[in-house]
């Protein structure tokens, strides 16, 4: 077990992508709280790990990542149940697509603040609380391929996710002495509620059909046609998690079936 009694906080881990790290950490053997705006869906997910017979144990915590108190109470509920925090995953995000010229001025600052504003909290947050208690820690940033590339009517996505690797860069020089290191996941395109609500919203919006979408839009790219999956993010963020030196500091790693290529 890569992650016996680690404690780790996991935002956005109600669904998608954030809910298979919780699952794949706490069967590593960690402790994970399970941070999200969606408190009744963060509650089944901590019941079905705990019911799953795994060795490591989940709560839920009711967060907004925008609001300042409630990350602090979120982190502080964690360490008090816990008694520590060694990883936290800044991994909630939502995606509202429009051309540049259309998009609504409240929608723009609502996406950097969920995506920017969030990482930054919750990394101050945990920073804070693995500083004083002087073991090291890790956090990982959820990126995406458009932390590398650009695609249209996502501006605010694809500028906020370019800045978690900024983010990401400065936690591993500031951290570095105290042994936090920070790394961001980079996925391709995941079946995930997120990604479902996209795919008929952009065929709307660029006149094609759903599958010309998935096809030609969301896999184009990909060097095999495939999804990324929620167990093969998860996957990464364990070898992450688990990576025991400052050797693996301030990178970004694609997870895309080919897509991105660094
Ligand atoms: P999802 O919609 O399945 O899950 C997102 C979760 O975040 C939900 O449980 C939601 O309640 C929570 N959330 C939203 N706003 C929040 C807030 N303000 N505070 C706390 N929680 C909040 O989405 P997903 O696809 O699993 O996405 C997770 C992350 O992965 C996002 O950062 C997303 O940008 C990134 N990502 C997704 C894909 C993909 O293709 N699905 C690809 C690359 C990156």
């Amino acid at each position: 077990m890569q992650l016996n009694d680690k404690v780790a906080l996991i935002t956005g881990a109600a669904s998608g992508i954030g809910k298979e790290i919780a699952i794949a950490f706490a069967r590593e053997g960690a402790k994970v709280c399970i941070a999200d705006l969606a408190l009744d869906a963060a509650t089944a997910t901590a019941h079905e790990i705990n019911a799953s017979g795994v060795s490591g144990k989940a709560i839920a915590v009711a967060m907004n990542v925008t609001d300042e108190a409630q990350v602090d109470a979120g982190v502080a509920q964690t360490i008090t149940q816990f008694g520590g925090i060694d990883i936290l995953v800044s991994n909630a995000g939502i995606q509202v697509i429009s051309p540049i010229v259309d998009f609504k001025f409240e929608d723009w600052k609502r996406m950097l603040a969920i995506h920017l504003d969030g990482a930054f909290l919750t990394t101050r947050a945990c920073m804070r609380a693995m500083i004083k208690a002087g073991q090291g820690g890790t956090i990982l940033y959820m990126g995406s391929v458009h932390s590398h590339e650009a695609s249209p009517l996502k501006a605010p996505y694809v500028a906020a996710k370019h800045g978690l690797i900024g983010l990401a860069k400065v936690v591993a020089k500031e951290g570095a002495k105290d042994h936090i290191r920070a790394n961001v996941i980079c996925p391709g395109f995941v079946r995930t509620p997120l990604v479902d609500k996209q795919i008929p919203e952009q065929a709307k919006t660029l006149g094609i059909t759903e599958a010309d979408v998935i096809k030609n839009v969301m896999l184009r790219e990909t060097v095999d046609g495939e999804f990324t999956t929620v167990q093969d993010v998860a996957n990464t963020a364990v070898f992450l998690a688990a990576f025991p030196t400052n050797a693996l500091t301030g990178q970004s790693i694609t997870v895309s079936h080919g897509w991105h290529m660094q």
